[in-house]
């Protein structure tokens, strides 16, 4: 499939450095490198945000490098920690976003902040010999939500494969860098087989890989435009399916809503946790998707000592 791309350079005119929506990233400065994500994911709730750019067109932020400078000379104390690609993928297969997305990295581990990601791209190898240097500031997450190559051609359809992906956290353990694999989300009735588990968990233990995070789809109106006009319907429709009677709730940041059947997302992460656990990695829920089940911080970069402390220091 040709991957629809109109890169246009935007100048950013407000701060780069944003609070973070989440809860369990709060404290640390986020940084989106790009405005739209090439990897056009089905299921992505970033490409229903009120700013987001029409399908294909990604706006890449021009003279991130010297206005990042700019900022943290302006800052009575630096950032512990900066966390990347909350609404895009810093890792996006097109030269100039990853010649981007080293630049600015290489300036904030070369000021001593740690760097905090989450990619489903593939992370060449420039990066990795940068991490090496600097893999005590380095938090890595990889999205992985299935092997199977069919899933990912209908869901991932422009990110790199999964196979690529768990080299790629083979890469990242090897050189040293503390890395988790975020399994978000788990697609009811396409994803959550026992044997789609059970083959995913194998090549999580292959790469060395020792915590996971998981999440069930959670279901917005934006997406579910999204997957019929980007799925066969019928698939669309069946899973859609599962969500039908559920209320629209606030989640995060979203108004409206859907958190699949409680007894369902239970099963999915038990069965998950369970296997997990019998190859000796360590299995949480994203307590964020979550809001109905006790409570767990899924965020793997950080502890809640660190993160007093950098609530404390922060300037936001
Ligand atoms: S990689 Fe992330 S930001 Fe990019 S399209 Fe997929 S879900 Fe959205």
């Amino acid at each position: 499939m040709i991957r629809p791309l109109k890169l246009i350079k935007e100048t950013r005119k407000t701060a780069i450095l944003k609070p973070p929506a989440f809860d369990c990233l709060k404290g640390a400065p986020a940084i989106n490198i790009t405005k739209g994500c090439a990897n056009l994911c089905v299921y992505c709730y970033a490409r229903g945000f009120r700013y987001a750019p029409p399908k294909g067109e990604v706006h890449l932020y021009e003279g991130l490098s010297e206005k990042l400078e700019q900022e943290l000379t302006k800052r009575r104390r630096l950032p512990l920690w900066v966390s990347f690609s909350t609404a895009s993928d810093a890792f996006q297969a097109v030269d100039e976003i990853l010649e981007a997305t080293y630049r600015v990295m290489k300036i904030l581990l070369e000021r001593g902040i740690g760097v905090s990601f989450l990619t489903k791209g593939f992370i060449p190898s420039e990066f990795i010999e940068l991490f090496r240097r600097h893999h005590k500031r380095i938090k890595a997450r990889i999205g992985i939500v299935s092997l199977c190559d069919d899933y990912a051609k209908l869901f991932e359809p422009f990110s790199s494969s999964p196979l690529t992906r768990l080299s790629c956290a083979k890469n990242l353990i090897d050189a040293g860098v503390d890395t988790s694999v975020r399994i978000d989300p788990v697609v009811p009735k396409v994803t959550g087989s026992e044997e789609s588990i059970g083959e995913l968990i194998k090549g999580l233990k292959w790469a060395g890989v020792k915590k996971i995070s998981v999440s069930s789809l959670v279901m917005r109106p934006a997406l579910l435009n999204q997957f019929f006009a980007e799925l066969p319907p019928s698939l669309a429709k069946d899973i859609l399916r599962y969500y039908s009677g559920q209320p629209w709730q606030v989640v995060i940041t979203s108004a409206k809503t859907k958190l699949l059947p409680m007894a369902m997302r239970i099963s999915c992460y038990r069965a998950f946790a369970d296997l997990a656990n019998s190859c000796g990695i360590e299995s949480s829920i994203c307590g964020c998707k979550n809001p109905d089940l006790p409570w767990q911080c899924c965020n793997p970069w950080i502890d809640a000592k660190d993160l007093l402390s950098r609530s404390q220091m922060s300037l936001f």
